[in-house]
């Protein structure tokens, strides 16, 4: 197969752990006999300071033309200032916004050999597998937005459509895993959510009988993410509730820079990236954790290009280097950490470990 990847590295540790992908995708490429053109365009504060644009016409252009897009992060203390007129947040959210990027797919679950780093009792995260999918291209992050001297507000609204097409998208997830979905909202404050409740059971109900639906408020699913994470199968929720309970749930996985995400719309062009942000307290360090953004490239094979056997082969890697205690700063505790290129490495060893077979079977 042919593809054309945009890889947009972004701010911070973004160049460092999209440095890694690549280099796992391009082992993939060779091990599987396809070609993998990779077309790197700037995005966030690094464009801002090369063109004063956040999202450079150049690189939509290039996205909207690519087969996959594979993002590190935006942002920074550098372009922090909140009198700033642009922002490196501005360019991704109108990137998933160009690109109708509404469903936020974010799979956690925590590695055996990597539960000593979450702050989590263990027996509680034996067995933890859940989806959150959370809404991309609405609610409060997108309404209008107000400021004076002494007021200011951000306007929350969805559409039934926007709700509609998120829940049939978890519906089908849900139907494709364990058939159990939660959606989560806020329903007993908030009018938005009364819509979102509203919708969700309907579309449940009339297009996914097969497939559980129940509703939790959002503050209560704060505390049972915690608590009985093991209970979830896929939680659908808003774009505000959606960031910060995948935050939270990166604890039961024991760090950030372990969770990958894919942002899809409703063809195959998808955007892959990590869940955490630019770190710029390590950045430039090379201890950064790669698996996000290598298990993110793997999101990027199973949805856009849809080579799910390559997809798993980086799956294992990453779990087999975890296994082997290829650990990063973030997840080691006595042993020496490995540094951002190291990992990268011991995962590009399993991958090659798996090239043997692969070469017989064909
Ligand atoms: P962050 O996710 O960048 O970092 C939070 C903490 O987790 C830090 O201590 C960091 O060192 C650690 N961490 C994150 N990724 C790691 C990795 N791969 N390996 C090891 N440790 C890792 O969140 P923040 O500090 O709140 O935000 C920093 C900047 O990133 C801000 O400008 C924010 O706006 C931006 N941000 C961008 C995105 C995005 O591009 N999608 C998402 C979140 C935050």
């Amino acid at each position: 197969m042919h593809a054309e990847i945009v890889v947009l590295p972004g701010d911070g540790i973004g160049p460092e752990v999209t440095a890694a992908a690549v280099d796992v995708l391009t082992a993939v490429a060779r091990n599987f006999g396809h070609c993998f053109n990779f077309q790197h365009h700037l995005i966030g504060g690094a464009a801002i300071d090369a063109c004063g644009a956040p999202l450079p016409e150049e690189t939509l252009h290039a996205c909207q033309h690519a087969d996959a897009v594979l993002l590190g992060a935006v942002g920074g203390p550098k372009w922090s200032d909140p009198n700033a007129r642009v922002r490196p947040e501005q360019g991704l959210l109108a990137l998933r916004q160009a690109l109708g990027l509404y469903a936020n797919l974010r799979p956690v679950a925590p590695h055996p050999a990597a539960l000593g780093a979450a702050p989590i009792k263990p027996h509680l995260l034996a067995g933890v597998d859940l989806l959150v999918v959370r809404e991309l291209t609405g609610g409060i992050y997108f309404g209008d937005k107000q400021r004076s001297p002494d007021h200011a507000s951000d306007l929350c609204s969805y559409s039934v459509v926007e709700v509609e097409r998120i829940v049939r998208r978890a519906c089908q997830l849900a139907r494709a895993r364990r058939g159990k979905l939660t959606s989560v909202d806020k329903a007993n404050v908030l009018e938005t959510s009364r819509l979102w409740r509203e919708v969700a059971t309907r579309v449940a109900r009339e297009e996914f009988p097969d497939v559980q639906i129940e509703h939790q408020l959002v503050d209560a699913m704060a505390m049972h993410l915690l608590a009985r994470p093991r209970e979830y199968d896929v939680i659908v929720t808003e774009n505000m509730f959606g960031d910060i309970l995948t935050d939270e749930a990166s604890m039961l996985a024991g760090s950030l820079g372990l969770l990958p995400s894919a942002s899809l719309g409703d063809g195959r062009r998808g955007l892959y990236e990590p869940i955490h942000g630019s770190a710029p307290d390590i950045a430039g360090r090379g201890m950064a954790n790669p698996y996000a953004s290598i298990l993110s490239a793997a999101l990027l094979l199973r949805h856009s290009l849809e080579l799910v056997d390559e997809a798993d082969c980086i799956e294992r890697a990453v779990s087999e280097a975890l296994h082997a205690g290829a650990f990063t700063a973030d997840l080691a505790s006595t042993t020496a950490p490995l540094s951002t290129r190291a990992a990268t490495r011991a995962v590009l060893a399993h991958l090659c470990e798996e090239r043997q077979p692969i070469v017989m079977r064909d």
